[in-house]
């Protein structure tokens, strides 16, 4: 028995940007730290700096995405 395959907590190398879909991987590592984390739903919801930029007032006045 072994727990070497549990995954870490804290652990999002599977972010993805929910709007352009790029890998918060992909991202260097000053820039994946101002991704955005939405914990408000039961999936994490990842935003890119760039699309958080682009949307922050949406994202301010909590408009659903849907909207954006
Ligand atoms: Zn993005």
């Amino acid at each position: 028995m072994s727990d070497a395959a549990k995954p870490t907590p804290g652990d999002d190398t599977g972010a993805r940007c929910r709007t352009c879909g790029r890998a918060r991987t992909d991202a260097d590592p000053l820039e994946a730290l101002s991704w955005v984390c939405d914990r408000s739903g039961a999936q994490p919801q990842w935003l890119c700096d760039r699309c958080a930029r682009e949307h922050v007032r949406d994202i301010e006045s909590k408009l659903p995405a849907e909207f954006w």
